[in-house]
């Protein structure tokens, strides 16, 4: 390996610059040139790269977003584009490729050095939504669920003095995982998740029962991906029978995107960039650096995206109800 290329690439996440930063730092000292290339596989194929030094990733680790900026390609599902961004890269001497991102990030960059063996390519699991296999935590999942904490600690205040009741989407895409962690977090009555059906007849018991016992207000999270109906029609389904509370709405959206990473995230950044570097330069290839029992992992990039029965924690859903009494 001489030349790396590094993307970010589907839906941006916390933790992405400290990743950026590590990838870039541990190759020049490895004696590798780097180009960071835009806005993911759009870059490859539109030739919109550049060359990085040490002091182009300088000030960045606590920035939120990714400096490389991150882009949806269709054109790189196709053989025309996967051949023309081949060619890019190799025009620029680039023989290895880190790519951040998720679950499609990993899919087009396995089916790139399929066709492509010459590139090798390291995968490193940034996206929010915690529903990779391969590594206990994703980048951008710690930092997502305090910026969601922070919001529910401010909801609950207002719904507690109000006696109210809210209904609080978070994000997660088909992933339960940072409407879990709020939920435990933030003490929420209920929490809807993907993985775990809700009957709203329990749904309404439990709120219920939560008045009988005096709570002043209740919350109740709602993962994106929840398959109970939409947060509107639930909310209205819940009034109708939940009289003593007023319900109320919100949808958190794309806030819990942002800010300044957390520590656990510029750490996570900075530990899988140096080991998608170290992996490259070892002669690996097609395979995805994570986090395992607080030891770096390297996973085939077939394997962390065949895995999709991804399992939260067992004695977080066995005490999400019970700690909410
Ligand atoms: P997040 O989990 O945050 O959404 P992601 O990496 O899963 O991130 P996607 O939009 O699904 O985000 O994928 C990112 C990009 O990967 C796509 O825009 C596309 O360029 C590429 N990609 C996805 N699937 C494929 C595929 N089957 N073949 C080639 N490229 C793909």
């Amino acid at each position: 390996i001489s030349k790396i290329g590094v993307l970010t690439s589907g839906g941006d996440a916390p933790g992405m610059n400290p990743c950026i930063r590590a990838v870039v730092r541990t190759a020049i000292f490895n004696g590798l040139q780097v180009v960071g290339i835009k806005q993911g596989y759009k870059g490859m194929i539109e030739n919109d790269m550049y060359e990085m030094g040490t002091r182009s990733v300088s000030n960045i680790l606590n920035l939120g977003g990714t400096i490389l900026k991150t882009a949806r390609c269709l054109p790189f599902r196709t053989d025309e584009g996967m051949e023309t961004a081949y060619q890019n890269i190799k025009a620029q001497g680039i023989d290895g490729l880190v790519v951040i991102g998720g679950d499609g990030t990993f899919t087009g960059a396995l089916r790139f050095s399929q066709k492509y063996p010459d590139i090798s390519v390291i995968g490193v699991p940034g996206t929010i939504d915690n529903d990779l296999y391969g590594s206990t935590y994703t980048l951008g999942f710690d930092t997502a669920t305090n910026t969601v904490i922070e919001a529910i600690d401010k909801i609950r205040d207002t719904a507690d003095s109000h006696d109210r009741l809210f209904f609080v989407e978070v994000m997660g895409r088909d992933s339960g995982a940072i409407a879990l962690r709020a939920g435990i977090s933030c003490g929420a009555e209920a929490i809807l998740l993907p993985e775990k059906s809700t009957a709203m007849e329990d749904l309404i018991a439990h709120l219920k029962n939560g008045a009988i016992n005096k709570k002043s207000s209740s919350i109740v999270i709602v993962a994106e991906g929840d398959k109970t109906g939409g947060i509107y029609d639930l909310a209205k389904a819940v009034q109708q029978e939940i009289t003593h509370y007023d319900i109320k709405v919100t949808v958190l959206g794309h806030l819990q995107r942002g800010g300044a990473p957390s520590s656990f995230d510029r750490v996570l950044g900075s530990r899988l960039g140096f080991a998608a570097v170290n992996a490259l330069i070892s002669g690996q290839s097609q395979k995805m650096v994570g986090l395992e029992a607080n030891h770096i992992k390297l996973t085939p990039l077939e394997e962390a995206l065949s895995h999709h029965d991804f399992k939260l924690e067992s004695d977080l859903l066995q005490m999400m109800d019970i700690l909410a009494i």
